[in-house]
């Protein structure tokens, strides 16, 4: 299976791909996170695209692109979160097969209070909340015993031109995929468990097709 998933930031993409990557053994693409190690590292692209994740803009394409189709071409089954993220990135990868893509719909309400109890660890990059999703030992990473972190674009600012952006560049993906009758919508509003049920239940009647 080859899924796409959009949404808004803090709709979930991560914590269901986290879910698909267990139940259903998808490849997880995510270029935030491979970005994020290339600032980690101190690589010489690192370098020079911290200043947009810091600032919640969206890092610009040259630097993505080639980056994410070489995680594809590795991969039969993967879930794509966070890619595309505009109508020109998308048609970077139109000849691409895809299944599906899957909308998590949030209200903005919702989203906003995720953040602010947000945790993710450093090292493994697992996604917890400390009210939704708490690790078993308060702020430790179950999956490595590594100490979790708030990401610094979480913080209410970045976050605030996040949505902007998101907005902008990349809500009209949702268009763009109607159109090609790849699109599914789903209420991603209510807990991890429920949101990641459907999904998985979206996935069991598309296979079936
Ligand atoms: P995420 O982990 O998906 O929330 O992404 C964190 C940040 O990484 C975004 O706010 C952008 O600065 C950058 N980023 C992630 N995916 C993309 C993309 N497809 N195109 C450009 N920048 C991206």
């Amino acid at each position: 299976m080859r899924l796409i998933l959009l949404g808004a930031p803090g709709s979930g993409k991560g914590t269901i791909s986290e879910v698909l990557v267990d139940k259903l053994h998808l490849f997880h693409i995510s270029p935030g996170e491979l970005l994020r190690e290339e600032v980690r590292k101190q690589t010489t692209i690192g370098k020079e695209i911290a200043k947009y994740i810091e600032k919640g803009e969206l890092v610009p394409n040259k630097f993505v692109v080639e980056m994410v189709k070489l995680e594809i071409g590795k991969r039969k089954d993967f879930v794509l979160d966070g890619f595309p993220r505009s109508v020109e990135q998308a048609k970077e990868i139109k000849d691409l097969k895809i299944d599906a893509v899957i909308s998590l719909e949030v209200p903005e309400k919702v989203v906003i209070e995720r953040f602010s109890g947000r945790r993710t660890c450093p090292k493994c990059n697992a996604g917890y909340h400390i009210k939704y999703i708490p690790p078993k030992k308060e702020g430790i990473c179950d999956k490595c015993g590594e100490r979790l972190i708030q990401r610094k674009d979480d913080a209410p600012q970045t976050v605030k031109e996040r949505f902007k952006v998101y907005h902008k560049e990349t809500a009209p993906l949702v268009e763009y995929y109607r159109k090609r009758r790849l699109l599914h919508q789903i209420d991603a509003s209510s807990v991890p468990e429920e949101v990641s049920a459907t999904v998985l239940e979206l996935i069991k009647t598309l296979k079936k097709k």
